[in-house]
């Protein structure tokens, strides 16, 4: 029996997948097709180990709308909500938001790790999509 197309494609969404340059090393999240550094591109498929540090952060309180008002798909998680730009400890930063602990614990420099949990859901048939997100090393 054939295993469903959304099931084979889990482990993607399980795993943050970004690019290393074969030629300088450097690292990209998301991946690249040309390394901006050295011009190659020779790009291999790099796992990220998914541990790394708060740059900066902030705490969103007013949700995005759209020109008409509307609130839009990536804006329907609970407000407020922690947003971060984390540097990951290969290098490469990303946003992220911050789960599992009260604002008052998030700090710049505090390290933090992946955590896989679900983005959004929408319409009747509950269409959901999981991506990545931070939580704070204790
Ligand atoms: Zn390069």
């Amino acid at each position: 029996m054939a295993v469903p197309k959304i099931w084979r494609k889990i482990p993607e969404y399980y795993n943050l997948i970004g690019r290393r340059c074969s030629d300088c090393q450097e690292f990209y999240f998301p991946g690249r097709e040309v390394c901006v550094k050295c011009g190659s591109s020779n790009l291999n498929e790099q796992k990220f180990l998914g541990k790394g540090k708060i740059v900066t952060y902030t705490i969103i309180r007013t949700p995005f709308t759209d020109p008409e008002g509307e609130i839009t798909e990536v804006s329907c998680r609970r407000i407020p909500y922690a947003l971060a730009i984390i540097q990951l400890d290969e290098g490469p930063m990303l946003t992220a938001e911050i789960v599992d602990c009260s604002f008052e614990d998030i700090e710049i420099g505090k390290k933090v790790e992946v955590v896989f949990r679900k983005i959004l859901e929408k319409g009747e048939k509950g269409v959901i999509q999981y991506g990545y997100k931070f939580k704070i090393v204790r």
